[in-house]
């Protein structure tokens, strides 16, 4: 909105618009010196009033007729102020005619001696021609006015996040990547931070069996569940399973996790997705929806982090066996529980893991994959697709069960 105020203190500066004409006409030229608002503005020339001065900073003439006010004005690469020895305002044109000035004491004063230095100068170089007096915009190359360039010069700049491309890439979904901006950002409305903008409520976590206050570390780093998911990938990846809070997680899981390798990408998409579903899993139990299930969240990291690893063509293992060469890595990481092993074994709290099915597309004709399953009702289940020989193309898709 202030850079489309800009916009239109531009469009009087420059006097060419109807609308520009019609504003002065009704409420006075806010560029000229000691102007003040008149009784009862619209809100729109007072935001214009408000954000003239700052306009004005960046614009500076070049003079063709000369019919630019001395002071109040940057025609010299400074806006000088009018000494109150003047009644009026002479323009450039008057002062290199005629440089003496007629003032209210009836004495005749040389304007050029309350100039600077550097005004003189400029005063001396200008050459007066019958063209039109320009105004250029000083924040861009084009010497044109654009919001773009005004919003940039006045808008806050926060430092840039060095974690920011782990958060936006083609591995991680937009959705997460906005959950872990405002993660980042301190914005996920967690108990505590709801205590701290000042509403009345008592915490109780809904992430232990033992509730605590919820706070942003609790809840996803250092609570029953977060605990237990984060100590079984970071077993997968040989990373060090007890973080202290989210900065800790992070450094943990992003430093050195570099996006052009399989392990790196990994890292990223389990490190996103297991902080989104932790977030997801806990408004489900707040809103009556679900339960506290570790083993979901895994069963779901593992199966995003599949069709990721297929999508992008990436070994299926995630990479872990080329870091760390351990043959049976690679079945952990789908999240299914390794009998050998209690270190990699996917935690157990009900539901049985999502196994994922990397397809391979036939090299010509047609090719049926089918898949089934039997058991008590309702867990009955099986389907099937067709598919040709082009790659991610699903001709017919059936299930039944
Ligand atoms: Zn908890």
């Amino acid at each position: 909105m202030k850079a489309l105020h800009a916009k239109r203190c531009w469009s009087i500066i420059k006097g060419e618009s109807v609308w520009a004409h019609y504003m002065v006409r009704k409420y006075g030229d806010p560029s000229t010196p000691g102007y003040s608002l008149p009784y009862q503005p619209s809100p729109l020339w007072r935001a214009i009033v408000e954000l003239f001065p700052m306009v004005s900073r960046h614009c500076t003439w070049v003079a063709g007729r000369g019919n630019i006010p001395i002071w109040g004005v940057n025609w010299s690469g400074t806006i000088l102020p009018k000494p109150h020895l003047f009644n009026y305002i002479p323009n450039i044109r008057q002062v290199i005619n005629s440089p003496f000035v007629r003032v209210a004491s009836g004495a005749s004063v040389d304007v050029r001696s309350y100039l600077s230095e550097e005004a003189k100068y400029v005063l001396n170089a200008i050459v007066l021609s019958e063209d039109k007096d320009q105004v250029c915009w000083t924040l861009n190359q084009k010497g044109d006015f654009s919001t773009k360039s005004f919003w940039d010069h006045y808008r806050i700049k926060f430092p840039i996040d060095s974690w920011s491309h782990f958060y936006w890439n083609k591995y991680i979904q937009p959705r997460v990547g906005a959950f872990l901006w405002r993660l980042r950002r301190n914005a996920i409305p967690v108990d505590a931070r709801l205590l701290s903008m000042g509403y009345n409520l008592v915490s109780r976590c809904s992430c232990c069996e033992n509730p605590e206050t919820e706070t942003l570390d609790h809840l996803f780093v250092l609570s029953e569940t977060a605990s237990t998911i984060w100590r079984h990938f970071a077993n997968l990846f040989h990373l060090s399973s007890s973080p202290t809070d989210i900065e800790n997680l992070a450094q943990v899981w992003l430093n050195n996790a570099s996006l052009s390798s399989p392990s790196g990408i990994s890292r990223n998409i389990i490190f996103g997705n297991v902080l989104w579903e932790i977030w997801k899993q806990r408004n489900e139990i707040i809103f009556g929806k679900g339960k506290r299930n570790c083993n979901f969240i895994v069963s779901r990291v593992s199966a995003t982090l599949q069709q990721h690893l297929v999508a992008f063509h990436l070994p299926a293992d995630g990479g872990v066996l080329s870091t760390h060469g351990h043959s049976d890595t690679g079945q952990s990481i789908l999240g299914a529980a390794d009998p050998h092993s209690n270190r990699r074994a996917a935690p157990t709290c009900g539901h049985p893991p999502i196994l994922s099915a990397p397809w391979k597309a036939p090299a010509f004709g047609l090719k049926l994959n089918l898949a089934g399953r039997l058991g008590d009702p309702p867990f009955t289940a099986g389907g099937g697709i067709i598919r040709d020989n082009r790659e991610f193309h699903r001709r017919l898709l059936f299930l039944y069960g």
